[in-house]
């Protein structure tokens, strides 16, 4: 007999900061394609996004560790963090792929904004040999006529794409960090230790060391 291959999710992001959104779009992957791990990759120096105004890794990447550590099937990587310059998912999963070896399955985790700009992501043609892709729901974000689009340029590439529902969740790190500089509670968004290190480090306050917890 065959063994089966090892099936390892990889959600990339900013995660800044990590939210409820992520966690349970990890969770619904894991049960939906029968997953043996998450594992969240923390971007570097993230290509899609202004560098300016993206908080430090170091607390980017704490943040995900804190919310994740009572899952024993999610796990954090460095991978993006530990790299330098501007960090391209293809090299990411390249490297995931090297480190993981042949008997590994990567399926790539995204919600249906993220997927949506795959397109124009680097070497989009070889990106998507690299992993099987799982575009969650999110609400605010519907695939509506692009959907066609975009499976069709997954069936060019003889791949499929792999559509997740997730229970509603209307959260954002957006969101989230108005919501901390305008002094309005973020309880139940994020989980509470994320909720405390916001506070303790004075992140996405007006200015540092000013915004009380609500
Ligand atoms: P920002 O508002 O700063 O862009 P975000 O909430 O979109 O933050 P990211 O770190 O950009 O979070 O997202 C990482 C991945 O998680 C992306 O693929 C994104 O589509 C997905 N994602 C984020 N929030 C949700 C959610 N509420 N439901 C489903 N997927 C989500
Ligand atoms: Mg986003």
């Amino acid at each position: 007999m065959v063994d089966a291959k090892c099936k390892i999710g990889i959600m990339g992001g900013t995660f800044d900061p990590v939210h409820y959104g992520h966690l349970v779009t990890a969770e619904a992957a894991l049960g939906e394609f029968q997953l043996d791990q998450v594992l969240f990759v923390p971007s570097g120096n993230p290509p899609h996004k202004d560098p300016i105004g993206v908080t430090e890794t170091k607390h980017r990447y704490l943040m995900t560790v804190l919310a994740t550590v009572t899952n024993p099937k999610f796990e954090v990587s460095r991978v993006d963090i530990d790299r330098e310059g501007v960090t391209y998912t293809i090299e990411t999963l390249r490297l995931l792929k090297a480190r993981y070896g042949p008997g590994t399955e990567l399926y790539f985790i995204t919600g249906a904004d993220a997927i949506l700009e795959i397109m124009s992501w680097k070497d989009p043609k070889n990106l998507l040999q690299m992993a099987e892709f799982i575009a969650a729901t999110r609400p605010g974000f519907s695939l509506g006529r692009q959907n066609d689009m975009i499976k069709r340029w997954f069936a060019q590439q003889e791949k499929s794409l792999n559509i997740l529902q997730v229970p509603a969740m209307a959260i954002s790190s957006t969101d989230i960090r108005k919501r901390v500089k305008h002094g309005k509670s973020i309880r139940y968004l994020v989980p509470e230790t994320v909720d405390h290190y916001i506070y303790k480090n004075n992140l996405y306050g007006e200015c540092s060391g000013t915004h009380n917890r609500p």
